[in-house]
């Protein structure tokens, strides 16, 4: 189901005591979330990602603006009417309940013509609960899984309803590291066999890019660029975005325009379309650094790691906004450790300019 917001908004009072300015949770979001995707909301702790969730739940009223799903105005429908499933960071079980009472306990409250026999909720919760590999363990307590088949429980739930629409809240966060892992696969993977439109909060950039079609970075309570994960990479709207997104982070330098030629310090790094002399900043990206003894930007040798496919080197530079410099280069290539000083040439698709003041990217021609 395609979901529409027009500019939604959502304020609180400040929770600061003595503050009388609104806190802009939501600060007029306008998107159309394409049917069947796979969408991740991204943006640090703080900036509105789970009102915006809540928002389109109904758990939330919004200040102002409207909700569509598909052609039909749901800005005033109560949250059990919208036809959404939910799961958030805690799982949220009821832990008197074995995971099979667990999965059909949103099927029991089905009135009306929806209602449906034990029979047929027994099977839409084993069906549920296939999809999500969690069927051997229907006979279990909460309490006797981990917390990875905790999280599959509250997802069968979430999903035996068949929402049009499913928001999940950081459903990856209380789950160690390898298990995360292999639940993001397991996320995407049952978002394509059900192709229910889907949003997915998270604050961790990998877990957004890696599963994504689409991500939506935002930034307290205003929404920064929308696209292909690897678009929005290749092409930060602003240096938050630009520094947001890709581990390790983009290298910040700060640099000058002048006479045709971008300046970090006293080198000329390329040659750049742009007239007149500016401060900017210069991201570049951490593989878009070429080892060369003849290279444009000289950095002070810090160190090298190798971790097999390639070689991270370490290095410094006084116009470094940063701190290290941590360049990726191809195993292939030999650092001499011995020298106090590295030289890079620098990939101009890899290299974006922003300006001093408002942080937006500078479009112009690099190379
Ligand atoms: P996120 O999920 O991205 O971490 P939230 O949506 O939870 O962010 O919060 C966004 C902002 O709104 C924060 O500044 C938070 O303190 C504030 N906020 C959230 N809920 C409330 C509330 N019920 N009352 C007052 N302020 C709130
Ligand atoms: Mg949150």
């Amino acid at each position: 189901m395609k979901v529409v917001l027009q500019n939604l908004t959502k304020k609180f009072p400040n929770r600061n005591k003595g503050v009388r300015s609104d806190v802009i949770a939501v600060n007029d979001f306008n998107i159309e979330i394409p049917d069947g995707q796979l969408i991740g909301l991204l943006g640090p702790s703080g900036c509105g990602k789970s009102t915006a969730l809540n928002l389109l739940s109904g758990l939330l009223k919004p200040t102002s603006g409207k909700i569509f799903f598909g052609e039909d105005d749901v800005t005033d429908l109560p949250a059990e009417n919208r036809g959404v499933g939910l799961v958030f960071q805690n799982y949220a079980l009821y832990p008197h309940l074995t995971v099979r009472q667990n999965i059909m306990f949103p099927l029991e409250n089905l009135k009306g013509a929806a209602k449906l026999s034990k029979a047929q909720m027994q099977e839409k919760a084993l069906e549920a609960a296939k999809l999500v590999q969690i069927h051997e363990l229907m006979d279990r307590k909460p309490s006797e899984l981990s917390g990875g088949q905790q999280q599959r429980v509250a997802l069968a739930r979430a999903i035996v309803i068949r929402p049009d629409l499913l928001l999940l809240d950081e459903p990856l966060s209380n789950l160690d590291a390898r298990l995360r892992l292999q639940t993001r696969e397991e996320l995407r993977r049952i978002q394509h066999e059900t192709g229910i439109t889907t949003i997915f909060v998270t604050h961790d950039q990998e877990e957004a890019m890696s599963i994504s079609d689409m991500i939506i970075v935002m930034k307290e309570g205003v929404i920064q660029q929308v696209g292909r994960p690897q678009d929005v990479y290749d092409s930060p709207v602003n240096l938050f975005v630009a520094k947001f997104l890709g581990t390790p982070p983009i290298n910040v330098f700060s640099g000058e325009v002048k006479d045709g030629g971008l300046w970090i310090g006293g080198d000329k790094i390329c040659s750049v379309k742009l007239e007149g002399s500016r401060a900017v900043w210069v991201g570049i990206r951490p593989e878009g650094f070429d080892l060369d003894e003849n290279g444009a930007l000289s950095c002070a040798l810090a160190g090298v790691e190798v971790m097999g496919r390639d070689i991270t080197v370490i290095s410094n530079n006084a116009m470094s906004d940063s701190g290290a410099i941590r360049s990726i280069i191809s195993a292939e290539n030999r650092v001499d450790t011995s020298s106090d000083t590295v030289r890079f040439n620098v990939k101009p698709y890899k290299l974006f300019l922003f300006d001093k003041e408002t942080e937006e990217r500078i479009y112009c021609e690099i190379g």
